[in-house]
């Protein structure tokens, strides 16, 4: 409609009424105007009129430029008396194929017709309005077209009430929706499941397994220097990598298997409805079978391989996240064996494992919240059973739990490093304890530490041990060191000379474990010793064992040959003391005679409290 074909037109009657007239009139002709002359005012009429027209052109210029919105018009009979633009673009139909066709005939599917006809009687009828809602509606193709359809009645206390449909096309957005879906759903690479929906589906196999008392397993893998193929060949023959593994492990797949990529290069899937061990490994080979066959990869074949690791329900977990988590433990166990290695899921090593990420966690703390103290292990003459030295032993209390051996959190502490802070710790109680003792006369008594080797290569640790002696106001002889013979093999120069540095000043120092490192004896004259501890393995089995009884004594001779002072440590039985005093060992240490014990218990042992052998502690 153009401004000019406007200023002709009559005032209507009713503007609302009037106005679906025209939006009705398909061929836009003028309309039959009869009853507008007779107008009192002219221009106020004119005015009016052109406002009026003007507006409605705009309504309709705007259902036409809707490019989504599709309009039509319906009359009492249901046959289409208006049919806009984009309802042909939305239905296939153009306006006038449209034209005095019935709703039903059009675009309504089969299986609507009856209740479309019925909504629109009753709405005509009973003045039941169709509420708006989403549908499907048949394009001319037959295809189903989503949109959401809005309806209007106009003039429907008349004689010729018009429905009008409001369709907006809703296609792009559902498209957009059954993307989103897709990607929160599966792996835009491989096209397989992602981690969440594999755990959402591995939940409902679960269930399924437990009613059907089946067992599953699941996989997890690995590839092996995934990284290597990305760096040298770039992320396209990666990708490209990761495409083809999928289809291989899709052939694997029986209908009731589940597979995912869950992250760069790891791969998860599940095989339930399981009923032997056997079936579990014959899956597992398939698995393991499908990295055969090389990968071609720019052109050229290259052997991959992964690392897999197998959790099984319901052993190692009843939940879906356990299970993931366990396979995927099981997994990098796996990886610590090498390439293309295999692990099946262990509790116990997995147990073991969390205790010591827990136990290394609250080792952090402990030094803070003062959770370290010394036990002391007498040594005592063999002859005379007299105590002559203590050995300070560390023991940890944390705050809840059990006391923690230092077997099992001194190697902690190495890997943390929190050994040096440890050991510093160490020497400064030692020597603050020494002094207490000194200087209530019991000072006669050597107090030997234990340094490990990464303490020991740390540099300034010998420094801060001399100037730890001086600041207790100690005299070299009072805090003695013991070592293990890896740690002086593995010496180097610098910790050679302070060793000898500190030998040369009276510092005793002692080699641990004797007999189970190296048992090189020839060493033992390079080195600035002065005792040797005979290892507890060797004391253990001498009653019974002639080598170690052999061993043994060799060890005693030699060291007494190199003028070295013989410690036997863990003694805990008359025999193996009368042994040891018949190969002439100096010094016994053992639960025969003491236990290590705290401080204060030393005290009341040396004050003649407690008579020894066999004072009980720790
Ligand atoms: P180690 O230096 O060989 O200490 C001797 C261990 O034997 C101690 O265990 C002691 O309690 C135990 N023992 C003593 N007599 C007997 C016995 O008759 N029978 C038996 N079965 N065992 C006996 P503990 O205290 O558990 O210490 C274990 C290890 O932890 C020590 O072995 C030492 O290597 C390390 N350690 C302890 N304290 C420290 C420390 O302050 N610093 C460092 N770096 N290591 C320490
Ligand atoms: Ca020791
Ligand atoms: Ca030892």
């Amino acid at each position: 409609m153009t401004g000019r074909e406007n200023r002709h037109r009559r005032e209507p009657e009713c503007p609302l009424e009037e106005s679906h007239k025209d939006l009705c009139d398909m061929t836009e002709s003028e309309p039959s105007i009869d009853r507008l002359d007779s107008g009192t005012c002219e221009t106020e009429v004119d005015l009016l009129r052109r406002q009026y027209l003007e507006s409605e052109h705009r309504f309709r210029a705007l259902l036409e430029s809707l490019p989504k919105v599709a309009v039509q018009g319906y009359d009492r009979d249901r046959r289409v008396i208006y049919w806009n633009e984009a309802s042909s673009r939305l239905y296939g139909y153009s306006a006038e194929e449209a034209q005095g066709q019935l709703l039903e005939d059009l675009i309504i599917p089969d299986f609507m017709r009856e209740s479309v006809v019925q909504a629109h009687r009753a709405w005509v009828q009973n003045n039941i309005e169709i509420p708006a809602e989403e549908l499907e509606l048949q394009h001319k193709s037959g295809i189903l077209v989503p949109v959401f359809s809005h309806h209007v009645m106009l003039g429907e206390h008349t004689d010729s009430p018009l429905m009008f449909c409001v369709d907006v096309d809703l296609a792009d957005q559902k498209r957009a929706h059954r993307d989103l879906d897709f990607a929160t759903r599966f792996d835009s690479l491989t096209h397989l499941f992602n981690r969440q929906t594999f755990e959402n589906e591995l939940g409902l196999l679960i269930q399924d397994c437990e009613r059907q008392g089946h067992h599953l397993a699941l996989v997890y893998l690995d590839i092996d220097h995934f990284v290597e193929v990305n760096d040298a060949l770039g992320y396209e023959q990666g990708n490209y990598l990761l495409i083809d593994l999928a289809q291989r492990l899709r052939r694997c797949q029986r209908a009731t298997d589940l597979i995912a990529r869950v992250s760069s290069d790891e791969f998860v899937l599940a095989f339930p409805g399981l009923l032997k061990e056997a079936d579990i490994r014959r899956l597992v080979n398939k698995v393991q079978r499908v990295f055969r066959a090389p990968f071609v990869l720019n052109g050229r074949e290259q052997q991959i391989s992964a690392c897999i690791g197998v959790a099984l329900f319901p052993d190692n977990g009843l939940a879906a996240r356990d299970l993931i988590r366990n396979a995927d433990v099981a997994k990098n166990r796996a990886k610590l064996d090498g390439r293309g290695s295999l692990r099946y899921f262990q509790q116990q090593l997995h147990d073991e494992l969390v205790r010591q990420h827990d136990l290394g966690t609250q080792l952090d703390q402990a030094m803070e919240n003062g959770e370290f103290s010394l036990h002391y292990q007498p040594q005592v003459s063999a002859t005379s059973g007299r105590i002559e030295n203590l050995e300070a032993l560390l023991r940890w209390q944390p705050a809840e739990g059990p006391q923690v051996g230092p077997g099992e959190f001194i190697p902690l502490a190495e890997r943390s490093g929190l050994i040096h802070r440890l050991g510093d710790w160490v020497m400064e109680e030692a020597c603050r304890q020494q002094q207490v003792w000194k200087r209530m006369n019991f000072g006669e008594h050597r107090i030997d530490i234990n340094v490990s080797g990464s303490q020991l290569t740390r540099p300034g640790f010998l420094e801060r041990f001399e100037s730890c002696l001086v600041r207790y106001g100690l005299a070299p002889q009072d805090i003695g060191i013991e070592l293990t013979e890896n740690v002086l093999i593995d010496a180097d120069e610098s910790v050679l000379e302070g060793l000898t540095r500190l030998y040369h000043r009276g510092v005793r120092i002692a080699i641990d474990d004797f007999g189970t490192g190296y048992s090189s004896l020839s060493y033992l004259k390079h080195f600035p010793v002065t005792a040797l501890k005979i290892d507890r393995s060797f004391i253990r089995d001498a009653p019974n064992q002639p080598k170690d009884r052999a061993i043994m004594e060799a060890a005693i001779f030699i060291g007494h040959r190199l003028g070295l002072e013989v410690v036997a440590e863990g003694v805990e039985n008359a025999e193996q003391l009368t042994l040891l005093r018949e190969m002439h060992c100096d010094l016994i240490q053992g639960y025969f005679f003491y236990r290590p014990m705290p401080a204060e218990e030393v005290v009341r042992l040396l004050a003649g409290f407690i008579p020894g052998p066999e004072g009980l502690s720790d």
